[in-house]
């Protein structure tokens, strides 16, 4: 075997450092941030800080999450191994590459096809097929494929869409950060018997989640 790259001393170090202390415990969860190379899914530019403890720039105004956040989302799926899972927000693909270490097939959604082509490129090379992607305002859910036994909203919004609770099995459990442009708070829907239990878990910050039941889209950029 070759001997640890920096990349894979940083990634364990994250683990110690960033996720453990702070409640992280699922060791399934664990291994799979263990395992998923979250450098490859940032610029070469800024690779160097992929496992550092903040979010970073990913292009077009948005952002990949901070790792405890990916990995306190995840956690909150309490996902077994064979659960159909619905993303909304691909963005770099990493939330999605660590989901798909976790149960059986990912699909997931994002508005911008700029992004969406990136993230699969990483798929391919790390042969993660599970994960199926989209382009489409993913508030929409995605009704040909539903019911989801986990979703997961990675962009922030004033509510939790009404689809994406209809189309959560039974059981079920979808996390989103829900509130204002600013700051959010992370709800985590839990579906079982025909009820819904609301329990909310952390203030966080996420990047808008634009779509016909979120916020507007902005309005666009004059040119020059
Ligand atoms: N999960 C991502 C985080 C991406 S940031 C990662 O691991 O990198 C949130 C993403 O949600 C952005 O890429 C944004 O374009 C996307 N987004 C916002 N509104 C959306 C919508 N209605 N449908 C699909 N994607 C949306």
């Amino acid at each position: 075997m070759s001997s640890p790259s920096t990349f894979d001393i940083n990634r364990e170090r994250m683990i110690e450092e960033q996720l453990a202390p702070r409640g992280i415990t699922a060791p399934r969860v664990l291994e799979a941030m263990r395992t998923v190379p979250r450098h490859l899914f940032v610029e070469d530019a800024i690779r160097a800080q992929a496992y550092g403890d903040f979010p970073l720039p990913i292009g077009s105004g948005q952002t990949i999450s901070q790792p405890y956040i990916v990995a306190l989302m995840t956690q909150a799926l309490q996902l077994a191994g064979t659960e159909k899972v619905l993303e909304i927000g691909t963005g770099s693909g990493y939330q999605a590459a660590i989901l798909s270490r976790l149960c059986l097939k990912v699909y997931t959604v994002e508005r911008l096809d700029a992004l969406v082509g990136r993230a699969r490129k990483v798929f391919d090379r790390l042969r993660y097929y599970n994960i199926i992607s989209r382009i489409d305002d993913g508030t929409i859910g995605w009704p040909a494929e539903a019911p989801f036994d986990g979703i997961i909203v990675t962009a922030g919004g004033p509510r939790i869409p009404e689809p994406l609770i209809a189309q959560l099995a039974d059981p079920g459990r979808l996390v989103m950060p829900v509130g204002g442009q600013d700051v959010q708070e992370l709800q985590v829907v839990d579906k079982r018997d025909g009820d819904i239990t609301l329990t909310t878990i952390e203030r966080v910050r996420f990047v808008d989640l634009i779509g016909a039941h979120a916020w507007p889209p902005p309005p666009p950029q004059p040119a020059g």
